[in-house]
């Protein structure tokens, strides 16, 4: 038996996501742009997924523009800033610290506290006359971590500078406000959805240049025949996620306590990283000292338990992962971290197996 614990790298779709896109590809497969009557039902489609993700966010669904995912939304964003000066936190995800770099945006970076917090006042010291951006993740993915969104907004409208959020860990996990910013990232795997199809949140007063060019989609924002199947797949992901999200946090939390628990009695060493009040409840990187990270996901592979050491995409590169350098753990220590990522599927008897791997791997490998 295999025990995943790396939900944050990418969910298995729900049954009812994939029933509702290979529906689609079976009896909507029309170009949603067509003349004829049949292009109908997959505008509908479209129009049923931007109402439940607007509804889900509290937003217009007009806000709404259907993405290839979340590196295309935040790559998007910074398109429209190319050359700006912008004020990023220093723990985003490669999709935005390197989309910011790559579109020659001048970048000052906001250092987290040592609890992985971008604090308000942190990001308002960053801030130039001329910054034309603030973008800072609402909970971090290789942490769990959520961010005083609330209040990097606050300070960002009282500086009439437009905020961007990726929200990409926290969709489905926990509520999302899109009053709290003026653009914000979204993407559909994360949350028991398909890979390949997220969204992109405009306010009205932010609209962005396209970074597509092409056709007319999507109001003339985002050329490209829209990902019928994928979007009908992330509107049900959505639904879900929404009916039930206060009965998982509760699950998930529950379920984290007894993995670290049982972690913490046979790892005495062991840290969590960051504040756990401010947590994701399925979400926990732990800082285990004397294994290397590389070390025990090889060893634990082996034993079924599939975890990570930090982000997924990040992880065929040797260097530690910049977001437990940026809380302060030195280059041996952000090598020794695991990312623990609960889910939907997760059982009370997984957290022991894997604790219990990771406890023995622990002791037969650490030095
Ligand atoms: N932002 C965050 C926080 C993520 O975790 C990811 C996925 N690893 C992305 C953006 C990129 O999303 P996608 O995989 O849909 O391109």
């Amino acid at each position: 038996m295999s025990v995943y614990l790396d939900h944050a790298a990418t969910t298995r779709p729900e049954e009812a996501v994939i029933d509702a896109m290979c529906r689609c590809m079976r009896t909507c497969a029309v170009n949603p742009s067509a003349a004829y009557a049949a292009a109908g039902e997959a505008r509908r489609e479209l129009r049923l997924a931007r109402r439940e993700v607007a509804k889900a966010l509290g937003a217009d669904p007009a806000g709404i523009v259907f993405t290839s995912g979340g590196t295309e939304s935040n790559s998007w964003v910074f398109s429209a800033f190319a050359g700006r000066p912008v004020v990023l936190s220093a723990t985003e995800h490669h999709s935005v610290l390197h989309a910011a770099r790559a579109w020659r945006c001048a970048v000052t970076l906001v250092s987290p506290d040592d609890q992985g917090i971008i604090r308000p006042e942190a990001v308002e010291r960053a801030l130039r006359p001329d910054t034309a951006l603030i973008s800072v993740h609402w909970a971090n993915n290789e942490t769990g971590m959520l961010q005083p969104i609330e209040a990097i907004h606050a300070l960002s409208q009282r500086r009439r500078i437009p905020l961007h959020t990726d929200a990409v860990a926290a969709f489905g996990h926990t509520s999302v406000d899109a009053r709290h910013c003026e653009l914000m990232t979204l993407s559909a795997h994360k949350l028991y959805g398909p890979q390949g199809v997220g969204c992109l949140y405009m306010a009205p007063e932010t609209p962005l240049r396209p970074l597509l060019a092409g056709g007319g989609q999507e109001g003339g924002r985002r050329a490209g025949t829209e990902n019928v199947p994928g979007i009908a797949g992330f509107r049900v992901a959505v639904e879900l996620a929404q009916a039930s999200l206060t009965q998982e946090q509760e699950r998930l939390g529950q379920l984290m306590s007894l993995l670290l628990q049982r972690l913490r009695d046979g790892i005495p060493s062991m840290a969590v990283l960051g504040d756990p009040a401010r947590r994701l409840p399925g979400l926990c990187a732990v800082h285990l000292p004397g294994l290397s990270s590389e070390q025990a996901i090889a060893a634990l592979d082996l034993l079924g338990i599939q975890v990570s050491g930090g982000a997924a995409c990040a992880s065929r590169s040797r260097e530690p992962s910049h977001v437990y350098r940026a809380m302060g753990l030195t280059e041996t220590q952000a090598g020794q971290v695991l990312r623990l990522s609960l889910g939907r599927y997760s059982t009370p008897a997984d957290m022991a197996e894997a604790a219990d791997a990771i406890i023995g791997v622990w002791r037969r490998y650490h030095r």
